[in-house]
């Protein structure tokens, strides 16, 4: 069963409570559904959806456990919010706050440490894939969690798909997994993520080493968060 994980990003007021409450219902046996809400909805979610088969993830964390870090947010808060999972490396994250190997190795290593699954983002830019360096450049960014492949999930999200309602052949995809797979080895579950919907999910859930996808946009609706996941 594909793993979906619907990547909420700045979105979500207490309303979306309602909506995370709609997906639980819709989830059928044996669904893998994780929503990473905006963290101020983690704790009452959490709440709202105990006894689901709906886990919850944070977006990002900081690498320290606590302490005067105004504005952030730590691992084994995320936790103790309730989440499972944690975002880290997505590359609106990498761009906005400038996220270099180095820290996405400490945040990395934060997530472990709070008890959390890492869903780490990978993803070329257009001008990289045009180059044809995607898959090269994409290792670099996997050598961080080369060590720890048994212990991370990977996404693999190309920055120009994101938002953007373009998606890459599925021959392209098919292409990356394989090289992360290759990579990684056996134990790493790979997800695609960009610009998936309820229309493109079976295509894309049904290429080779493809295990799952990581959502944006249309997982802020539980209609096609649910189609997405009836699609896999
Ligand atoms: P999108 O976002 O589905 O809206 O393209 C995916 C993501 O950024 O995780």
């Amino acid at each position: 069963m594909a793993l979906i994980i619907g990547n909420w990003k700045m979105n979500g007021l207490k309303a979306g409570l309602a909506e995370a409450k709609k997906v639980a219902e819709g989830a059928k046996p044996g669904d893998q559904l994780v929503i990473c809400p905006p963290a101020t909805l983690i704790m009452a979610m959490s709440e709202a959806l105990a006894g689901s088969n709906v886990l919850l993830g944070g977006q990002d964390c900081h690498a320290k456990e606590s302490g005067a870090h105004t504005g952030r947010v730590s691992a084994e808060m995320i936790a103790d919010a309730g989440a499972t999972y944690c975002i880290v490396g997505h590359s609106e994250c990498r761009d906005e706050l400038r996220d270099d190997d180095d820290v996405l190795a400490g945040k990395v290593e934060a997530i472990l440490r709070a008890g959390l699954v890492p869903v780490f983002c990978v993803g070329e830019s257009l001008e990289t894939r045009e180059a044809a360096k995607a898959e090269s450049f994409v290792k670099g960014q996997l050598e961080l969690v080369h060590g720890i492949a048994d212990r991370v999930i990977v996404a693999y999200e190309p920055i120009w798909a994101i938002g953007t309602g373009k998606v890459p052949s599925t021959d392209d995809i098919a292409a990356m997994h394989q090289s992360m797979r290759d990579y990684l080895g056996e134990k790493t579950p790979l997800l695609y993520g960009g610009s998936v919907k309820p229309s493109n999910a079976a295509e894309i859930l049904s290429v080779p080493h493809v295990g799952g996808a990581l959502v944006g946009g249309a997982s802020l609706k539980a209609e096609d968060f649910l189609g997405i996941a009836r699609a896999a």
